[in-house]
């Protein structure tokens, strides 16, 4: 019989607020729906393009303020050189990553279509330049509010919508686009339009076109969803046969969480700035991603689980990006871990775990980390080890049936939509009934990981004596904690000791002679710990 022996220290959690960054915009509309015109050139870096904009005004308004980033001291940016309305033109004005437009008369709430003609070099976005085999191509690349650089829009993961994109080319490019093939047609001047268009709302950090020289290989239907690989014709071979995971990912994902969000999934060769970049309904990864050693996997795995969620149920805002970053790293490894085996996920979490750790000893904050304003650094070890780790012990802590089914009824409730993590936490609560209060609060408001020291002894009459006290700075963690005492001749015995605010002593008996203590030997607990005892 294990007993409790006494209790050291007794300390608890606060409730952290929960800060939210919001944008005065997001109240005042909505944009519905995105139909960009974009015309691309050889020989210039200049595009032309045309935004219709499809709003529902929620309350009146003088101006509308969209993000377009303006044509700066270097040349680049996007000039604006007309904006109409159902009604006539309208007034404008650019500032440096805004263009703000208003009419005779106010905005009144209800529905409002702009159109909005433009043109300039791209300073970021739409990555225009060589590939590798120094051919010319066009990648967008929006993430995380790079869109407009080179689209008119609301910038905002919060603000979804239905787009469609008409790119015209020099003939030689193929276009690959966000949602479903429309059109592909020659306009007779040695240039073509290619017609996508997204009949699912999507946020604009994963709408995109990307326009090369590619080959094309239409490889099939992955869970009823067309899936291609679109890959420079030098790589061809290697490229399609490097691809082709990602119609696994696709089903595994489809059986586990629920019906993929889009119209298909397009696997993507290009410049994009990322590994991977989880663009809705085409993925576009690095250049060098192609090897023919199908290598990259657990890339594709990744940016297949953002389809679900990043894109379709996507973060509120961008504080929450664990609800994007942590799920695809944990999609990836629930992922390997069918293809190939538990020890392959304990593999993973391990190398994911010292990840955590390495960062927690440089740079000090939770997952939600609202101190940051760069949201690039928020794609940092909290946001992709330390979120997917969460989700690997919530599995633990709601059980292997109520973990799966929170996640499809998370889906579920907001797909296409936006999500916060409060909201994940009531659908895991409902999946669990229970409540899951302390466990969101500590895991992702507390800095760090919980640091123990666990002493162990071996009495003379055969009990063993371990101590275990949590030494972190900030806060308290409560957990199970696996300990398996091993003998020399190959015996075991496991021990689950349920730490909680206080330091606590525990009584074994084994029945043998311990020679060593394993903690955690099932790898379910995120924790770094100094073991004293013999
Ligand atoms: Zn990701």
């Amino acid at each position: 019989m294990d007993r409790l022996l006494g209790l050291l220290a007794t300390l608890c959690l606060g409730t952290m607020a929960v800060a939210q960054s919001a944008l005065p915009r997001l109240g005042q509309y909505d944009v519905l729906h995105y139909d960009f015109a974009i015309s691309l050139f050889d020989g210039t870096d200049q595009i032309k393009g045309k935004a219709g904009l499809k709003m529902a005004v929620l309350q009146e308004a003088d101006t509308l303020t969209l993000d377009l980033y303006a044509i700066d001291q270097t040349g680049k940016g996007m000039g604006v050189k007309k904006v109409t309305t159902g009604t006539g033109d309208l007034f404008f004005r650019q500032s440096a990553r805004r263009l703000h437009i208003w009419g005779s008369e106010a905005f009144q709430p209800g529905s409002t279509d702009l159109s909005i003609e433009y043109e300039g070099v791209p300073a970021d976005g739409l990555i225009i330049g060589e590939n590798k085999y120094g051919n010319r191509t066009f990648f967008g690349d929006n993430w995380p509010n790079r869109a407009h650089h080179w689209l008119p829009c609301n910038d905002h993961p919060s603000d979804k919508a239905t787009v469609s994109f008409r790119v015209q080319a020099p003939d030689g490019y193929q276009v690959v686009g966000t949602g479903a093939l429309k059109e592909e047609r020659s306009l007779g001047d040695g240039r073509r339009e290619t017609h996508w268009e997204a009949k699912v709302p999507i946020p604009t950090k994963v709408a995109v076109i990307g326009a090369a020289a590619f080959a094309i290989a239409h490889q099939g239907e992955a869970a009823g969803v067309p899936v291609s690989a679109w890959v420079f014709p030098e790589n061809r071979k290697e490229g399609y046969a490097d691809y082709a995971p990602a119609a696994a990912c696709l089903s595994f994902f489809s059986n586990r969480i629920g019906p993929f969000p889009y119209e298909k999934l397009a696997n993507v060769q290009s410049k994009t700035r990322y590994g991977g970049m989880e663009n809705a309904s085409n993925i576009f990864y690095f250049e060098n991603s192609v090897t023919g050693l199908q290598d990259h996997v657990d890339l594709i795995a990744h940016e297949v689980a953002h389809q679900w969620f990043g894109n379709s149920v996507s973060e509120g805002n961008w504080h929450h990006i664990w609800l994007s970053e942590g799920f695809a790293t944990y999609g990836a490894n629930l992922f390997l871990e069918e293809a190939n085996g538990r020890a392959h996920l304990e593999e993973r979490l391990i190398s994911d775990r010292q990840r955590v750790i390495a960062f927690a000893n440089r740079y000090s904050a939770p997952v939600i980390d609202t101190t940051i304003t760069d949201w690039n650094k928020l794609l940092n070890p909290n946001a992709y080890q330390k979120g997917g780790w969460v989700l690997h012990m919530l599995r633990r802590k709601v059980g292997e049936q109520e973990f799966w089914k929170g996640l499809q009824a998370y889906y579920a409730t907001y797909r296409d939509g936006n999500a916060l993590t409060i909201d994940f936490q009531r659908v895991m609560e409902e999946a669990c009934g229970c409540s899951l209060s302390s466990f969101f609060q500590q895991w992702l408001y507390l800095p760090g990981v919980p640091e123990l020291k666990v002493e162990w002894a071996y009495r003379s009459n055969g009990e063993v004596v371990l101590k275990v006290a949590q030494q972190q700075k900030e806060g308290r963690y409560e957990f199970p904690l696996d300990v398996e005492l091993r003998s020399a001749d190959g015996q075991s015995y496991r021990f689950t000791a349920e730490v909680s605010g206080e330091d606590r002593e525990y009584l074994l008996k084994p029945g043998f002679l311990p020679e060593r203590m394993a903690l955690d030997p099932d790898t379910w607990l995120l924790f770094k710990a100094q073991i004293v005892g013999p």
